[in-house]
């Protein structure tokens, strides 16, 4: 198993910060919101409370009630709230997803380029990541030519990290009926779901054929600012959940309950907190895909969704990166941390705060590509 790229870059920047170093981080998948006071509120009451035992592995029937009801108002799919998890973050319910499909000597299709934790999560429930190549597109044809009998499941995300795009009704449509013709699962991040910009949000579980085998993974983490607070959640087909949370039940036991009393408050007030959000990066997406598509040798398109920028560079995106942070401490992922179809892009993170933000264009824009 590889370490995470992302992660160790944010340990980088950490100990950099710790020694003194002022760091531009524009590498981090953290959104770097303040979490809104009334969710914190919310968990000091349930620990005042006496919220501080175990509890349902499963999850808290209010937030499982909760989740259920986002669920069929954002994507439309109607969830039984027997058939969500509360998990410990998203990372750790794309991992329980994959525990619950994959059998040790499966194989498992990964979209590359793609989220750093992909093939790490179905190592670890025993099976072989197969990347498949979607910087783009998703293409059917090259999904299809990597199945092989052992191919147990298809992971799928988008809004995607690290491109900002959002796939389209035709590709996962296409995505559903290649899963029905080889009885694959579908686990299916949307993560940056809310963070959807003038393209329209679409969601597997909702199209025909995708309920009954799509794997839904989703977290507050980006949507509400709480990163910290490791809460997620999977949405199952009928049938699943009973089996899935033994997982639960042998490894975390439960999540905090104080933690799911403060995601009940968060989901509560998505009206609220996800459209001011979301404004956030949407302007400085705007600023920050202009300024940098005026440096010669970059190339920047605002993205679909996410807080993400992926310019294409005309250089070698890892030694880019490393020159900038060593000359500009300005930090930023190359694109083949991703995967190798990420190579020559950059990925930017546009979760700092404004001003950093505009002193790292400014310097980006001294260093430029050559
Ligand atoms: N999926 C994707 C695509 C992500 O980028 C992330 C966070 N970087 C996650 C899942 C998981 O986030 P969390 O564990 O904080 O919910």
């Amino acid at each position: 198993m590889k370490p995470s790229a992302t992660v160790e870059a944010s340990e980088r920047i950490r100990q950099a910060r710790a020694a003194g170093r002022r760091i531009l981080g524009l590498s981090s998948g953290d959104p770097g919101l303040v979490t809104d006071p009334r969710i914190i509120a919310a968990a000091e009451a349930a620990m005042r409370e006496g919220q501080t035992h175990y509890s349902s592995p499963a999850g808290e029937p209010g937030l499982r009630a909760a989740i259920a009801r986002r669920e069929a108002a954002r994507s439309g799919a109607r969830y039984d709230a027997a058939d969500i998890l509360v998990t410990p973050g998203g990372k750790f319910a794309l991992v329980t997803a994959l525990m619950g499909v994959v059998n040790p000597g499966d194989d498992v299709l990964v979209p590359e380029p793609g989220w750093v934790s992909y093939g790490a999560a179905v190592r670890l429930a025993g099976g072989t990541p197969v990347a498949v190549s979607m910087l783009d597109r998703l293409d059917v044809g090259a999904l299809e030519a990597a199945i092989t009998p052992r191919t147990a499941a298809l992971i799928l995300n988008s809004p995607v990290n690290p491109t900002g795009r959002i796939l389209g009704e035709s590709e996962l449509a296409a995505a559903i009926a290649l899963a029905e013709r080889h009885q694959l699962w579908i686990v299916f991040d949307q993560v940056y779901g809310d963070l959807a910009y003038d393209v329209r949000m679409i969601y597997p579980q909702a199209l025909p054929g995708g309920f009954a085998r799509t794997l839904v993974v989703d977290s507050l983490s980006k949507s509400f600012g709480m990163t910290g607070w490791r809460l997620g959640y999977l949405a199952l087909p009928p049938e699943l959940a009973a089996g899935v949370v033994k997982f639960l039940q042998h490894t975390i036991y439960c999540v905090p309950p104080f933690i799911q009393k403060a995601g009940e408050a968060a989901l509560a007030l998505a009206d609220e907190l996800v459209p001011r959000y979301r404004a956030i990066f949407r302007g400085r997406l705007a600023r920050a895909a202009a300024a940098l598509d005026a440096v010669p040798g970059i190339s920047c398109a605002m993205p679909d969704a996410t807080f993400y920028l992926f310019p294409r560079v005309d250089a070698d995106d890892l030694a880019l990166a490393q020159r900038w942070l060593a000359e500009g401490d300005v930090a930023v992922m190359p694109g083949s941390a991703f995967g190798p179809s990420g190579r020559g892009h950059l990925r930017l993170s546009l979760a700092c705060g404004d001003d950093e933000l505009e002193e790292a264009l400014r310097r980006i824009g001294r260093m430029g590509v050559a």
